[in-house]
């Protein structure tokens, strides 16, 4: 690490905890950053990284795309934020929403993916009078009292009582159920258990927060079935998988349809913004349509955030640009150039993703579960992360992390990658 960004770490780490605004920005190591365009970073020092981080998934069209950028430029210049009624932004970002996402029938705006899950949780606890939520081991939702549980488990605390902070009340954990993804009989022991009492089933349909767990379409028509046969609120969290693997997120692809979709990162291409859909049925639970769900939010569907919000849609609406062409090739490009390299050799690796998202796993055989992922050699895969770093491919270093292409990688951005990766796993190898 080179001395300005050092001494900027440095100086963060006596008036921010840990020197980072959010805990899984600290990486062991004192990063600082002066710029980020397109697929590149810069840090405080010069050095330029190709960025597959890409903030854990917020950037889709590069950093600092002007499309979007120039849109929130024009938006604020008119108005900010008024804080009564509505604006013609958050109207037309509300129905290009509502067209895109099969489940929307009604939306509403929040700043975060963690406000947007809270908002579904609260609703369908709400709308149904129940106190049980279930979801699955792996999967993340944000830093909600009600989510915050087994998210990556140790293999001793796996699918055990694991909340990943102390001060959480013990009601708070106890009342989140845990189920194995891609295993329904798990699924229906918790509802036999608790008949009656469970108000929601959320999920990642894609678990991204480990990786890239692939689901089985039986799984999830099997969820839409069950939760529907027992009146419980079936919740795709698309904070990572909206926008990203299509307009209409993973329900688009499997054709399942939930009855809530929260969703955030990609849609605003760095700027925050998130948002909760539904039936019309289960959005008017909420107060301002005479509900008894309570909805509110100082900054919800401000101009800056509804700007780059449409801007961003529009991008990915547009045929000449063909966002989803563009990165579902590159995307396969990527895996299969890393698969093939650790194939040659003899690297018991596994590439796993779809679009946009590469994820290498080290491991052998199938991944299906959670229960595969403890057989991953985490040493190995976040080895590989840190030296793909220092080859100027900048990957979180930790495990079971994702990669995130973006509109604006290009071809030479990833041979050069697989380039860097072939003598990062021939050095691993020996
Ligand atoms: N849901 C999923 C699937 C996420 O991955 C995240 C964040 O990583 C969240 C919700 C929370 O979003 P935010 O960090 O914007 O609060």
């Amino acid at each position: 690490m080179t001395s300005v960004s050092r001494r900027l770490a440095e100086a963060a780490e006596r008036i921010i905890p840990g020197g980072v605004n959010s805990a899984t920005r600290s990486i062991g190591a004192p990063w600082a950053w002066r710029s980020a365009h397109g697929a590149t970073m810069t840090d405080m020092d010069g050095g330029v990284y190709t960025d597959y981080h890409a903030a854990f998934g917020a950037i889709l069209l590069g950093h600092s795309d002007e499309r979007v950028n120039d849109a929130v430029t024009r938006a604020i210049a008119d108005i900010d934020l008024v804080g009564v009624g509505t604006t013609e932004l958050e109207v037309e970002a509300a129905q290009l929403i509502v067209d895109a996402i099969p489940s929307a029938e009604m939306v509403i705006s929040t700043m975060s993916g963690s406000e947007a899950t809270f908002q579904a949780v609260r609703l369908a606890r709400g709308a149904t009078g129940r106190p049980y939520i279930l979801k699955f081991q792996g999967c993340f939702h944000g830093s909600y009292d009600a989510l915050a549980r087994n998210v990556i488990s140790t293999p001793d605390r796996a699918w055990k009582r694991d909340p990943n902070s102390s001060g959480i009340l013990d009601d708070a954990v106890d009342h989140t159920l845990i189920a194995e993804f891609n295993d329904l009989a798990s699924v229906e022991e918790l509802f036999a258990l608790h008949p009656e009492q469970i108000a929601a089933v959320i999920l990642e349909p894609v678990p991204h927060n480990v990786g890239a767990l692939l689901p089985e379409q039986s799984f999830l028509e099997g969820l839409r079935e069950i939760t529907r046969k027992h009146g419980t609120v079936l919740i795709f969290d698309e904070v990572i998988s909206g926008f990203r693997h299509a307009l209409g997120g993973y329900q688009e692809l499997c054709g399942v349809t939930p009855d809530l979709t929260t969703f955030g990162k990609a849609m605003g291409n760095g700027f925050p913004v998130a948002g909760l859909a539904g039936s019309a049925e289960i959005m008017s639970n909420f107060t301002p349509t005479g509900g008894t769900v309570m909805l509110a939010g100082t900054f919800n569907g401000n101009a800056s955030s509804m700007a780059a919000a449409i801007a961003t849609i529009k991008v990915l609406q547009d045929p000449e640009v063909d966002f989803y062409g563009h990165v579902y090739r590159l995307g396969d490009r990527m895996r299969t150039g890393l698969q093939s390299i650790a194939d040659h050799l003899g690297i018991a690796a596994r590439i796993a993703g779809i679009g946009s998202v590469f994820v290498p796993y080290f491991l052998e055989g199938e991944v299906r579960g959670y229960r595969d992922l403890l057989r991953n050699n985490t040493e190995a895969n976040a080895a590989f992360h840190r030296r793909m770093i220092d080859k100027g491919s900048f990957m979180y270093p930790m495990a079971l992390k994702r990669n995130h292409i973006s509109l604006a990688h290009t071809e030479a951005h990833i041979d050069r990658t697989l380039a860097q990766a072939e003598d990062v796993l021939a050095a691993m190898a020996r």
